[in-house]
């Protein structure tokens, strides 16, 4: 696949090369203070081997959703500040996203230096993905690195629109996606079992119609069972439910019996009587859910199915909760999940901000073959899509891009 063969951050020459490096620090802050640097950290390794190569980087992010508007809350600065911490060399921040001042600091920028562009987003030919602004942004630098897997499915200036003016490529973090999640759709050691989770089915018909041709199995929780449940004349109670797509997760499971491939549904289930937190939950099996009942979470005999079919495989791909662990009594799903998966001597990929907190919080990060950056991202490169900001991104043979 394409997605492999995309230049990466070593096949450029950096030396001295003033370098535009996309990075995703769109991190939790609350009255300047980071509440969770791990993206940042991420990112540490491709910042410093560009300062180690004597390139002058040039640092764009978003943060939050300040939609082409100045917002001071979202201004960059406790974030040039901790990145300074972090490296042990000062950041250089600019107040803009492009201008003079911006300008002037690139042209002052030595070997090795780093600096910080204001939030991308304060400018409004960022998500237009405006051709000027790309321009502007190009005039920056020698070559475009994106780092930002988790902005990739969106075209917008700093993530897609730069990289047609510019020498591109993919910066560790990118090009580790790119191997992993590209090793997995184009060459997966069998058998390949998906699981999906989370609120709703709407967002995942395209990824579970496309993972149909591709995976021996598909495991289901979360509220997006409740449907196939419902479509298969289940009672779900008042659980969340996407009524209107009962036909389409019928096709589903038409589909994939077709293609020989099973699609595992919670064979029991955690019900709570009330939608409360510290409503007491009981367990029923998938054909027992009372008229009044709220399905919150699957079953143990469910984890139990689910353990035993990650044990059986060589490689998963995991995205979405089993259940509404923001909930303590409804977060034992999704933790057994998260245990059979580091258990097993298979390749697992996770995906997803709250599949991959829920890794976190139990410590399993280094049980996990790949913890990926992206949740939207992620999805489409599953669903076999190209992402708009890697398409743009050099070939890595030569001679092969027109730029
Ligand atoms: P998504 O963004 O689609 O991955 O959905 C994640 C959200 O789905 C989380 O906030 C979960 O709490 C929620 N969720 C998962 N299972 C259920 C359920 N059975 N009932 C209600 N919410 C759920």
């Amino acid at each position: 696949m394409d997605m492999l063969k995309k230049k990466s951050i070593t096949d450029f020459q950096l030396e001295k090369k003033r370098v535009l490096l996309r990075v995703d620090f769109n991190l939790p802050i609350e009255e300047g203070k980071i509440l969770d640097d791990t993206r940042i950290l991420a990112a540490i390794p491709t910042i410093k081997f560009l300062v180690n190569k004597g390139a002058r980087t040039i640092l764009m992010t978003h943060l939050g959703r300040p939609k082409g508007r100045v917002v001071e809350e979202l201004r960059l600065d406790p974030i040039a500040q901790h990145l300074s911490d972090l490296l042990q060399q000062v950041v250089i921040k600019v107040d803009e996203v492009i201008g003079d001042e911006v300008t002037k600091a690139v042209e002052d920028l030595k070997e090795g230096e780093v600096l910080l562009l204001e939030n991308i987003r304060f400018h409004p030919g960022e998500e237009a993905n405006d051709e000027d602004f790309s321009r502007s942004l190009a005039k920056l630098g020698d070559i475009f690195l994106n780092d930002a897997f988790g902005t990739s499915h969106r075209a917008h200036a700093s993530t897609a629109g730069v990289a047609s003016y510019l020498p591109a490529g993919a910066g560790f973090l990118l090009n580790q996606e790119l191997e992993m999640i590209g090793g997995i759709i184009s060459n997966p050691k069998k058998p390949l079992v998906a699981i999906l989770g989370g609120a709703k089915i709407t967002d995942k018909i395209g990824v579970i119609r496309s993972l149909i041709n591709r995976v021996d199995s598909i495991l289901i929780g979360g509220g997006m069972a409740n449907t196939f449940l419902l479509a298969q004349g289940y009672e779900v109670g008042q659980s969340l439910v996407e009524k209107r797509e009962t036909e389409t997760a019928q096709n589903l499971l038409h589909e994939a019996e077709k293609k020989g491939v099973t699609i595992y549904l919670p064979e029991d289930l955690m019900v709570a009587h009330e939608f409360k937190r510290e409503a007491t939950p009981e367990i029923h099996r998938v054909d027992r859910v009372p008229a009044h009942g709220y399905i919150l979470d699957i079953g143990p005999a469910t984890a139990t199915t689910f353990a035993r079919i990650i044990n059986e495989s060589k490689t998963v791909v995991w995205n979405g909760p089993m259940g509404l662990f923001e909930w303590e009594t409804f977060a034992r799903g999704t933790r057994e999940l998260v245990k059979a998966l580091a258990g097993s001597g298979a390749t697992t990929v996770a995906g997803g901000g709250e599949s991959v907190a829920v890794v976190r919080e139990l410590g399993l990060e280094r049980e996990i073959t790949h913890l990926s950056t992206g949740g939207g991202a992620f999805l489409k490169m599953l669903e076999g899509k190209e992402l708009p900001a890697i398409k743009v991104l050099d070939d890595k043979k030569e001679g092969f891009n027109s730029k």
